[in-house]
C-alpha cells in the first residue's frame, strides 16, 4: 500500500519498551500523590461521553496559570497540540523553524503535514543564538516557529526577554513548549496579552508526574484557539484523563516541594557527572545531558535494568539522563562509578 509521499522516510516514533528496575531515559516525574486516591467516586458517568471541551478541567487549569479558561485547550498530551496547531496552521511545503537539536516530534509532525522543518543549530555548548534564529527567520518567513523551552534534550533554557525579541520581529506563529517549565521560572504566560501570535504549550507529563493519563494542554489568544478548536477532534479528552487532572490540580500544592527535591536531586547528579570528568551541561529541566564517550553506554546500562536515552547521528556519544528519586539517581552514578 502506498503511503503518502511526505512520510514515505519517515520511521514510526518508538519509546523504549526494554525491562527496566530504574527508568531515567523519559523525564516522568515521581511525584506520586495521587497513588492511594479511589478516584472514581458514584457520581462518575463512564456510559456518557465525555464534557468535549473539558470545561471543568480548563478552569481550574485557568486558576493555576491566572489565565482565563477562554484561551485554554486541553488533550492527549501537548503531542495532541503540536498536532492541532499544525493541522489548523500548516499547509504543504511551509516552513517550520526551531533550533536543533530539540524535540523530535516537531519533525514527525512536520513531515505528517508535508512541511519544512529548518533548524538554526544551537552553539558548540547547546546554547542558542537568538539573533541567527531572527535572521532566519527573515529568510524564509516560516509559518511556525517552534521553541522547547527549557530545550529537550539539553535542558537549555532561553530568556524571557531573548524569546520577546523573536515575538518583535516575526508575524509567524511563535510556539513556545513549555514541558519543563515547572522547574525553573520564566514562563511567557504574562506576555499573552501583549502578542496575538504566542502559543504556550504545557503538560502534566513531568513535573505533575501523571504522564500515564495523557494530559497536555495549550495557552493562547481566543483567535487562535478558536481556529483550534475547528481542527480538535469532538470528546477528544476521555473523562477518566479530565477527573484525575481536576483531582491533581486540587493538589497542586505539593507541586513546590516536588520541584525543590528535584532541583536539589539535579545539582547532586550534575556535579557527580563533572567530577567524573563527563562534558556535563547545565540544565533547567528535570534531566541532565551530557557527553561520555565509553562505548554503548546506554545499551550496556540497560542490560542491568537501568534505562537511560542515548543517541545518534549528529549527537553520538550524548545521553540524556532524568532525574529520578535519590536512590535511583544513586544507582546511576553508582553503575557509571563501577565502569570508570
Ligand atoms: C515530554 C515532553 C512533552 C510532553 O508531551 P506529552 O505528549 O504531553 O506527554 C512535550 N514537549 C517536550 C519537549 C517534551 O519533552
Amino acid at each position: 500500500m502506498k503511503c503518502k509521499d511526505s512520510i514515505k522516510d519517515l520511521k514510526e516514533y518508538k519509546p523504549s519498551s526494554l525491562p527496566f528496575n530504574i527508568k531515567l531515559d523519559a523525564n516522568e516525574g515521581r511525584s506520586n500523590i495521587l497513588k492511594d486516591e479511589f478516584y472514581f467516586k458514584d457520581d462518575f458517568k463512564f456510559n456518557f461521553y465525555p464534557d468535549s471541551e473539558s470545561s471543568q478541567l480548563r478552569k481550574e487549569i485557568g486558576k493555576y496559570l491566572g489565565v482565563k479558561e477562554s484561551k485554554i485547550v486541553a488533550g492527549n498530551g501537548s503531542s495532541e497540540m503540536i498536532d492541532l496547531i499544525m493541522k489548523a496552521f500548516v499547509d504543504k511545503d511551509d516552513k517550520i523553524l526551531t533550533f536543533v537539536p530539540t524535540f523530535s516530534m516537531y519533525y514527525v509532525y512536520s513531515k505528517i503535514y508535508s512541511a519544512n522543518l529548518i533548524g538554526v543549530e544551537s552553539e558548540e555548548d547547546f546554547s542558542v543564538d537568538i539573533d541567527k534564529l531572527i535572521e532566519k527567520e527573515k529568510e524564509i518567513d516560516p509559518k511556525v516557529i517552534i521553541i522547547c523551552n527549557p530545550n529537550n534534550p539539553t535542558g537549555y533554557q532561553i530568556s524571557v526577554g531573548n524569546i520577546k525579541k523573536i515575538l518583535e520581529k516575526t508575524e509567524s506563529l511563535v510556539v513556545v513548549d513549555e514541558a519543563y517549565i515547572e522547574f525553573t521560572k520564566g514562563s511567557m504566560i504574562n506576555e499573552l496579552k501583549n502578542y496575538n501570535n504566542l502559543v504556550i504549550l504545557r503538560t502534566f507529563s513531568k513535573a505533575f508526574s501523571l504522564a500515564g493519563i495523557r494530559l497536555g494542554y495549550m495557552i493562547a489568544n481566543e483567535d487562535i484557539i478558536d481556529i483550534i478548536n475547528k481542527v480538535k477532534s469532538p470528546y477528544n479528552l476521555n473523562s477518566i484523563t479530565q477527573y484525575i487532572g481536576i483531582r491533581r490540580l486540587e493538589k497542586k500544592d505539593n507541586l513546590g516541594k516536588y520541584i525543590k527535591e528535584v532541583k536539589k536531586e539535579r545539582e547532586r547528579v550534575y556535579e557527580e557527572l563533572k567530577s567524573m570528568n563527563f562534558k556535563v551541561y547545565k540544565s533547567s529541566a528535570n534531566f541532565i545531558f551530557f557527553k561520555s564517550d565509553i562505548k554503548n553506554l546506554s545499551k550496556n546500562m540497560a542490560k542491568k535494568g537501568i534505562l537511560i536515552r542515548g543517541f545518534s547521528d549528529d549527537l553520538k556519544n550524548h545521553y540524556r539522563v532524568s532525574i529520578g528519586e535519590k536512590e535511583e539517581n544513586d544507582s546511576f552514578i553508582e553503575y557509571i562509578k563501577g565502569i570508570i
